[in-house]
C-alpha cells in the first residue's frame, strides 16, 4: 500500500480514517508514523521554521520523507532522540 505521509510503497499499518462524508482507511510506514509525532530532522536540529524565519520542514537534501523517516526511528530506538 502507498504511505500516506511519503506517498512511497510498503505501508504496513493502517487506521480508519472518517471524513466529512466518507469512511475510509489511512495506510502508513510504522515509521512515517513516528515522524509525525516527533517532527522531522530540521526540526531535530533547530533549521526549521519553528526555530528559523523562513524555514522549510522538507527532509534533509538528498533524503525522501520516508528515508527521513528511518532514520529518525533509527535514532529514536538507539537513545539519539531529543526530546523538547
Ligand atoms: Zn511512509
Ligand atoms: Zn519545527
Amino acid at each position: 500500500m502507498i504511505c500516506e505521509r511519503c506517498d512511497e510503497e510498503g505501508a504496513e499499518e493502517s487506521m480508519p480514517y472518517i471524513g466529512v462524508d466518507e469512511v475510509g482507511t489511512i495506510w502508513y510506514h510504522t515509521e512515517c508514523q513516528l515522524r509525525n509525532v516527533t517532527g522531522g530532522l530540521k526540526h531535530q536540529r533547530k533549521q526549521c521554521a519553528c526555530f528559523v524565519d523562513g524555514a522549510d520542514s522538507d527532509p534533509p537534501d538528498g533524503m525522501t520523507r520516508h528515508e527521513e523517516a528511518i532514520e529518525i526511528a533509527r535514532m529514536v530506538t538507539q537513545g539519539e532522540w531529543t526530546y523538547g
